[in-house]
């Protein structure tokens, strides 16, 4: 089934623009498919998504999640697709990153997460009437931003979007994680979450102004990072980096591995992750991306973002559902992977 383009409204996932002719932009890129077996209909993607119409279960080869794109937009990006490549093929087999890699790696997986989430909200009809309001393009390096990455001891081939089919995802594509074969990339961007503890400019009150604007109170950042930088729920092990380009201060990625912060460049990106399965360790991130969808829903409202009572209570029951449901599948079938 087409996308239709209910939600986007025939608009280009990059420039947010109307689009006159029709073409159309995969939300994982073809190599991407190729690298990870996953070209084909042997392994598809699958989810569970809240539509207008109730709960529908989307079963698709992934060549079919596309969104639709301008053809200039699309090449203008195509350049991120090849240096995300390079950087990706080096990351999963342990070769060393530069911090230039890494900068375009962080981009690369900001794409695809706002590719995503266009995707996602045309998919299911836009059940929470999500304004469409920003593109790949504007989204792309401009907020806060973390990336952790896991390498797993597996050899199995395969491509899993976790956390991506939540209500919280739909509401704002802030969190979700990305298995690309034995490499695990959890991201999470949303304004000013990292500023602070960084040690750069930080917000000290957000005033929402009725025609929608919103005014920031800054404060001075201290200057020097206080680890842990973002808070780990779950204590999945990886190597970090996080960068802030909320405010007026942007950062470099600044590497954290074990609590420590690296001197880059690194010469291996990613700690691992053994003892574990993949579907075990698939559904660890899944919960820890919901939580973390859950916390910066929150965090939006104690910065007095208006979030309709109905809609948290819906996250909230999904969010408890989802997490009760995994740690059952979770516990049930990978425990005796983990003994
Ligand atoms: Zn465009």
């Amino acid at each position: 089934m087409s996308i239709d383009r209910i939600g986007t409204k025939g608009r280009c996932v990059f420039c947010g623009e109307k689009l006159f002719k029709k073409n159309e932009e995969h939300v994982i890129p073809k190599w991407a498919m190729r690298e990870t077996g996953t070209t084909g209909t042997a392994r598809p993607f699958y989810a569970k998504l809240h539509s207008s119409r109730g709960y529908i279960r989307v079963h698709e080869p992934w060549r079919k999640l596309t969104v639709p794109a301008h053809q200039s937009c699309n090449s203008e990006f195509s350049q991120l697709e090849n240096l995300a490549r390079t950087a990706l093929l080096a990351i999963q087999s342990g070769d060393e990153v530069t911090p230039r890699q890494l900068g375009q790696f962080a981009d690369w997986i900001d794409k695809v997460r706002v590719g995503f989430w266009w995707w996602v909200v045309s998919r299911s009809g836009n059940p929470l009437n999500v304004p469409m309001t920003f593109g790949i393009a504007d989204r792309l390096g401009t907020k806060d931003r973390l990336i952790r990455v896991s390498l797993l001891d597996c050899t199995t081939e395969g491509l899993n979007i976790l956390g991506a089919s939540s209500l919280g995802f739909q509401n704002q594509p802030s969190a979700f994680a990305l298995r690309f074969n034995n490499v695990l990339v959890l991201s999470v961007s949303s304004d000013f979450i990292l500023a602070e503890r960084m040690g750069y400019a930080y917000p000290t009150h957000w005033n929402h102004s009725s025609d929608g604007l919103i005014e920031i109170e800054l404060a001075e950042g201290r200057g020097a990072p206080r680890i842990p930088i973002f808070p780990r729920l779950f204590g999945i092990p990886g190597t970090a980096a996080y960068q802030t380009l909320s405010g007026p201060d942007k950062s470099p990625l600044m590497v954290v591995d074990n609590e420590q912060v690296k001197p880059f460049p690194t010469s291996r990106f990613g700690s691992r992750w053994q003892n574990i399965s993949v579907s075990g360790a698939c559904a660890l991130l899944e919960m820890e991306v919901r939580a973390y969808q859950w916390l910066l829903l929150q965090q939006s409202a104690a910065q007095g973002a208006k979030i309709s009572p109905v809609f948290r209570d819906l996250v909230l029951t999904e969010h408890n559902k989802t997490i009760s449901a995994i740690s059952r599948a979770y516990f049930d079938r990978a425990l005796p992977v983990l003994r």
